[in-house]
């Protein structure tokens, strides 16, 4: 299991290697040293039941979407699309821009899903069973306040 530890103090991710277990990173950016607590479940990469920054049990998922590439895929299909309806060819035009469109929506739902903690925001990738529930704003609201009074934050 990969993961996107991030740092308390400063917000950068920081990727660690869930087999090997580190009892604590230091932030590249900040240079804060972080504690890590893996569970065996967690190292083993058959759940994520614990988180290893902050110790939370509470995780959603998300797709893992990098918003950039969807964009990238759109934008080309736009210009050379308004290439074409530059020339008169609307219905070519209006295809080459579905068409991308298509694209994006295949490649967003061929992606798997992450789980992201609550609380700190870590993120975790690897091939365990997926069990997290759908993201909550509500939940996510009153675990972060709590995280954030913790480090001292707010
Ligand atoms: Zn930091
Ligand atoms: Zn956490």
């Amino acid at each position: 299991m990969q993961l996107v530890a991030k740092c308390p103090a400063c917000d950068a991710g920081l990727p660690v290697n869930a087999a090997d277990a580190p009892s604590a990173i230091r932030c590249g950016r900040c240079g804060r040293d972080i504690a890590l607590t893996f569970t065996e479940a967690v190292s083993d990469d058959r759940a994520v039941d614990r988180c290893p920054v902050c110790q939370g049990g509470d995780f959603y998922m998300r797709k893992d979407f990098a918003p950039k590439v969807g964009l990238a895929i759109i934008i080309i299909g736009a210009s050379i699309s308004s290439f074409f309806y530059w020339f008169g060819r609307d219905l070519m035009a209006y295809s080459i821009l579905g068409g991308a469109t298509l694209v994006d929506l295949a490649v967003y739902g061929r992606l798997k899903d992450l789980t992201v903690c609550y609380r700190c925001h870590t993120e975790f990738r690897g091939e365990y069973p997926r069990t997290a529930a759908a993201f909550d704003l509500h939940t996510a609201d009153v675990l972060e306040q709590e995280y954030e009074r913790r480090i001292g934050r707010r």
